[in-house]
């Protein structure tokens, strides 16, 4: 099972409890909490979602 696979059946925001969006961008991988508007990073496959990671999507 790939990280995106795992973060759609899996995964939820901490903040929230929603589902959450995979997405590559080129080598970065993250996961999208549409509902808060944040992102999570996903280091060396291993998604980190700490409500205190979270960054907001705006300022990428
Ligand atoms: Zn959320």
């Amino acid at each position: 099972m790939n990280v995106k696979e795992m973060a759609e059946e899996f995964l939820v925001c901490p903040k929230c409890r929603r589902s959450l969006i995979y997405k590559k961008t080129g080598e970065e991988e993250i996961l999208i909490c549409d509902n808060c508007g944040v992102y999570y990073p996903v280091e060396d496959g291993i998604p980190i979602l700490l409500a205190e990671d979270a960054k907001n999507i705006g300022e990428r």
